[in-house]
């Protein structure tokens, strides 16, 4: 039997920081696995936000396959704006008690694709025990009654979720009675990280998982606020976090006796200190942005915006590329992403890349230095599969260094962090593994190995649906 294997993602946290925070020796259980074994820096999915990146964490795909388009995006059949929560204040506008059944309910049980098979499915299937704590992308095998009562009204609202056998979600949701206490109020210093890491060590102490998604929220929330560089305070606790688990195991050395474990973020954070709004150059159309929970009857277009990356969807039929060309020299606009004749096209101030994938990799013309190099890192595959998204809009926006764009609630991280664009920043993620026979991720690791990963670890094949580079008992 291969070991239980924990899966440990620390939001937001950037290579760069990381790097720093262990050669300064102030993060005990984090320099431990480092030391004991192996460390990449890996690349995310795009547009690099939050619900994107863990939705690719758990399926092992890209939006193409996973149907997560963004923070916030615009439910064609609906015809409504999905905020999954940028801001209170988005949250506010959109409607809350809609957003929150969106992020805790809906995202996994009705935007998520049902063929993008999730980890914990596929682990479930082979007889597993599976188990995760404050993950969004939860979707499993067992069902969970909500533990606190919820009103019923105009929305259909869910009595149960469907999760991993073990399954902890904000106190919503707790398979077991661990005694855990939860006090968002506190967040500030901590308490949800606080709250996993109780229920961590309740898991390990009780041999109570195969595998388990262990998600510390806190740190992207500071670094949010101060910037990429600044929450070393918040760090040193999700490290703290981690190093419950390790004590819980009876120390370092029995820790990686019975456990294998993967450390990583889900995206990264660039410093951001200017704030465009997207939706100003469609002005002189009708714009629809959502507010209120209203729907978009006699709108032209509808422009989603959060953090670093937008999205513009045509509800005339107008094509992307007259939408992307109005983006010209717009503040805050990097890149233009949209589809034409079958080919991917990135603009970038007037001049254009176009590609597709084809069998040796990818057919490219147009100025194809816009996207190569380093500093858009996996770009083809990366655009390709959220233009490809079914929910994604008709072009993509991503923002340049430095700027941020203003969320449905007029919010912004102005003198912070931020994520979401194409560039390297936002987009590279540390990879540090224990545990394992050999180093299980390749130099050039992406987030989708992560879910195939798991699987293969087990001897599980993975579905067609996960970008595997790996097989199982290879
Ligand atoms: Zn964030």
């Amino acid at each position: 039997m291969p070991k239980k294997l924990v899966l440990a993602v620390i939001d937001g946290l950037t290579p760069a920081m990381l790097e720093r925070a262990l050669g300064e020796g102030r993060l005990p259980a984090l320099s431990f696995l480092r030391e004991a074994g192996s460390y990449v820096r890996g690349t995310t999915t795009f547009p690099s936000v939050t619900p994107v990146c863990l939705t690719s964490i758990a399926t092992g795909a890209h939006p193409d396959a996973h149907h997560i388009p963004h923070l916030v995006w615009y439910h064609r059949r609906e015809r409504r704006v999905v905020e999954y929560g940028s801001s209170f204040s988005a949250v506010r506008a959109a409607g809350a008690r809609r957003s929150i059944r969106d992020s805790v309910f809906a995202m996994t049980h009705e935007h998520v694709s049902p063929q993008a098979l999730t980890a914990f499915e596929a682990l479930d299937d082979a007889g597993l025990e599976t188990a995760a704590i404050n993950f969004t992308c939860y979707r499993g095998r067992t069902r969970h009654p909500i533990k606190l009562p919820l009103r019923s009204g105009r929305n259909r609202w869910y009595e149960a979720a469907y999760g991993p056998r073990r399954f902890f979600f904000f106190n919503l949701f707790e398979s077991d009675v661990t005694g855990a206490p939860l006090a968002i109020r506190s967040r500030p210093e901590g308490s949800v990280d606080a709250y996993a890491a109780t229920i961590g060590r309740w898991l390990v102490t009780r041999d109570g998982f195969d595998f388990l998604v262990f998600y510390l929220p806190d740190y992207d929330y500071a670094s949010h606020i101060s910037g990429p560089d600044a929450a070393m305070q918040a760090l040193e606790r999700a490290d703290a976090a981690v190093g419950e688990l390790v004590s819980a195991a009876g120390g370092p050395e029995a820790f990686l006796d019975r456990y294998a474990i993967v450390v990583c973020s889900d995206h990264g954070q660039m410093h951001v200190d200017r704030v465009a709004r997207l939706q100003d150059s469609f002005d002189d159309l009708g714009v629809f942005t959502g507010r209120r929970g209203t729907v978009a009857d006699g709108s032209d277009v509808v422009v989603t915006a959060s953090n670093r990356s937008g999205m513009v969807y045509a509800l005339d039929g107008r094509p992307g590329r007259e939408l992307a060309e109005r983006l010209d020299g717009a503040p805050g606009v990097d890149l233009a992403l949209f589809l034409e004749d079958g080919a991917a096209i990135a603009r970038k101030e007037r001049t254009e890349v176009r590609f597709a994938p084809d069998e040796n990799g990818w057919a490219v013309s147009g100025d194809a230095g816009i996207l190569v190099g380093d500093e858009y890192p996996n770009a083809f595959e990366r655009v390709w599969c959220a233009l490809a998204c079914p929910n994604a809009g008709e072009v993509i926006v991503s923002a340049a260094e430095g700027w941020e764009f203003e969320d449905l609630g007029g919010r912004h991280h102005a003198g912070g962090g931020s994520h979401g664009s194409l560039l390297a920043g936002d987009s590279t993620i540390p990879m540090l593994a224990a545990g394992f026979d050999d180093p299980p991720l390749p130099r050039d690791a992406r987030i989708t190995d992560l879910a195939p990963l798991a699987l293969s670890h087990f001897g599980v094949q993975p579905p067609p649906t996960m970008r595997a580079r790996v097989s199982a008992g290879v």
